[in-house]
This record gives C-alpha cells, sequence and structure tokens, in this order.
C-alpha cells in the first residue's frame, strides 16, 4: 500500500522508518532536507510539498510540531487537502480537539476521511513500536487502517467524534506531568529531610505513591541526573496549555493542571524550550537549597 508522511522529526522519523522497514512504499516530506535524506537512503520516496505527498498516496500520515502547523500542511496553500489522490488523513500530533475538529470537517468537504490519533509513549516507543495510539474519526477509515496502525503500536479507538482522540491524549498527559511534578516535590522534600531517594522510589513502587514518573521518569532520568527523559519543556506546556484552554472553554476549573503548568513555564523560564520536563526537579531544589544525590543505578 502506498503511504504518505509528513513530518519527520523526533517522533515521525522512527514511526516512518519502522513502515518503510515493514516493506510499506512511503512517500515522505519534511522541511528538514536531512530527515529525508536518511529516510530516502532506507528507500522511501521524496516529494515536494505536503500536496505532493497527498497526489502520491491514498493515506497520509503527519505527525508535526503545532496546531499553527497542522492547519498549514493540511488546509493551507499546497497542503494536503489539494492532493489528487488521497483518500485517508491520519494526524498523529498532538494538537488539541478545535484543531482536530475544524481540519476533519474541511477535508470531509474534499471527501477525504481525517482521524485524528495523538500518541503516546516518547521516541522510544516510536521505534520500538510500542506507541499507545489514540484514535477517533469513521469506523470505516479506521478498519481500514487498523493493520497499518499495528505496525507502530497499540491503536484504542476513543469514538466517531473529530477530537475525541486529541481530548484524551491531553487529559492522559495532563495526568503523566502532574505525576511528573508532585513526585519530585516529593523527593526534593524527603531528601532534604534525610531520606536516601533510592529508598524513597522503592517505597513509592511498593506503595500508594507508585506512578508513571516514580516507575520509570525518575529512575530513567532524574536520579541518574540525565534529564533526557525525551520529552521537552517546551511540548509539555503546549499540551498543558491546550488541555487547560480546552477545560476552560467547557466552564471546568482545572486548578491542580493550572499549577503544574505554572512549574512548567518556570521550568521554561530557568532552562529553556529543548529542556527535557524532567529538569522541572531542578526549579524545586533551589526552592529548598539542597540537590537531590545523582543515583546511577536504580
Ligand atoms: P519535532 O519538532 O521533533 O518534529 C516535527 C517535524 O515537523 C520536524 O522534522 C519539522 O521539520 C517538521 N515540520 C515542521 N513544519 C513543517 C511543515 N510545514 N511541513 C513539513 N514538515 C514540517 O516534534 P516531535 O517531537 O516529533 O513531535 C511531533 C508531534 O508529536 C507533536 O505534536 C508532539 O506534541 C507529539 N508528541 C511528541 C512526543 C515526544 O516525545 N517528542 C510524544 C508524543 C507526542
Amino acid at each position: 500500500m502506498n503511504i504518505g508522511f509528513i513530518g519527520l522529526g523526533t517522533m515521525g522519523e522512527p514511526m516512518a522508518t519502522r513502515l518503510v522497514q515493514a516493506g510499506f512504499a512511503l512517500t515522505v516530506f519534511d522541511l528538514n532536507s536531512d530527515a529525508v535524506d536518511r529516510l530516502s537512503a532506507l528507500g522511501a520516496h521524496r516529494a515536494t510539498s505536503a500536496e505532493d505527498v497527498a497526489s502520491k498516496t491514498e493515506i497520509v500520515f503527519v505527525s508535526l510540531p503545532t496546531p499553527d502547523v497542522v492547519q498549514v500542511v493540511a488546509l493551507g496553500a499546497n497542503g494536503v487537502v489539494h492532493g489528487s489522490k488521497v483518500r485517508v488523513y491520519i494526524d498523529l500530533s498532538t494538537t488539541g480537539p478545535q484543531i482536530a475538529k475544524r481540519v476533519s470537517s474541511k477535508l470531509a468537504e474534499h471527501r477525504i476521511l481525517a482521524l485524528d490519533c495523538p500518541v503516546s509513549g516518547g521516541a522510544a516507543g516510536a521505534a520500538k513500536g510500542t506507541l499507545a495510539l489514540m484514535v477517533s474519526g469513521p469506523t470505516t477509515a479506521f478498519d481500514e487502517v487498523a493493520p497499518t496502525l499495528s505496525m507502530l503500536g497499540k491503536a484504542i479507538y476513543c469514538g466517531e467524534g473529530a477530537g475525541l482522540g486529541q481530548t484524551m491524549k491531553l487529559v492522559n498527559n495532563l495526568v503523566s506531568v502532574t505525576t511528573l511534578a508532585v513526585s519530585c516535590e516529593a523527593l526534593v522534600m524527603g531528601v532534604k529531610a534525610g531520606l536516601d531517594p533510592k529508598v524513597m522510589l522503592n517505597v513509592f513502587n511498593a506503595g500508594s505513591g507508585r506512578n508513571s514518573a516514580t516507575v520509570d521518569k525518575l529512575p530513567r532520568a532524574v536520579l541518574p541526573r540525565t534529564f533526557d527523559f525525551g520529552f521537552s519543556t517546551a511540548l509539555s506546556l503546549k499540551d498543558t496549555r491546550l488541555c487547560l484552554d480546552e477545560a476552560e472553554a467547557m466552564g471546568i476549573p482545572m486548578p491542580v493542571g493550572s499549577a503544574v503548568r505554572q512549574m512548567l513555564n518556570m521550568t521554561r523560564a530557568a532552562y529553556g524550550d529543548s529542556a527535557d520536563f524532567t529538569r522541572m526537579i531542578c526549579v524545586l531544589e533551589q526552592w529548598a537549597g539542597i540537590e537531590v544525590p545523582l543515583v546511577s543505578e536504580v
């Protein structure tokens, strides 16, 4: 099957690589020619624009950084909407439900079915094909692409409504970053009180404090002080902002999420957009006047 793939970044490149290595005929486009060169070396065909991809392939995946970019790539002057061949458009990016609804309704006018399909699992999950994919949109389109999605990970169908997959992704990421923030707070307080960080993690993971930060993010990227979990502060802030904006539009206060958003803002102010979001513990350490000691093996 001919497949198009637009956006070969941290997530898109390993996903596109898996598809080409699985034997799909892939046509790719990215503004970054180095990424295109790497896919081309594996056997993918190059396209000159998003429209070109959508004129050469029936199924088009996009994995792009922000809602604005998705809108331009999907609906802009040289966008997917103008492609002559595309039938199904699948957005793997995290862009929020509003953009998914707008893009889906515009594409429907051109008889293109849209699935929103944000992913969770990071670059490592993208490379291994173990992502969680939160899919929403027409069931006919989902049934058709389900075997392809299975190359990328586990696809969980969230409903027919455009944007439901995006909403699921936003709340999932809010839970993930919130558990990171509170686990970092707890670790800093415990260490200042005299607890050993390794002992603290053992207790959390044997007890009711267990969560995705204590099981994965802290042992992998915080205690070894590598701060390289693979998710930037800017992207985490974008996801949190999208979630809170959506909740506000629905009239739902989210005070805990708002506090976490400020933690991310402070981390970004101190360490920059590209700093890993696990860096947030360094902000807390400064307030506490201590540093959690390095633990290389947890
Ligand atoms: P990234 O910035 O690494 O990659 C985005 C790619 O899009 C880049 O290669 C860039 O050159 C390309 N691009 C930008 N504008 C373009 C355009 N107009 N036309 C064609 N290509 C264009 O981002 P990423 O980390 O791969 O994330 C992609 C999406 O997946 C984001 O929405 C992000 O929130 C989401 N996501 C990321 C992670 C993660 O761990 N990085 C995890 C889950 C979901």
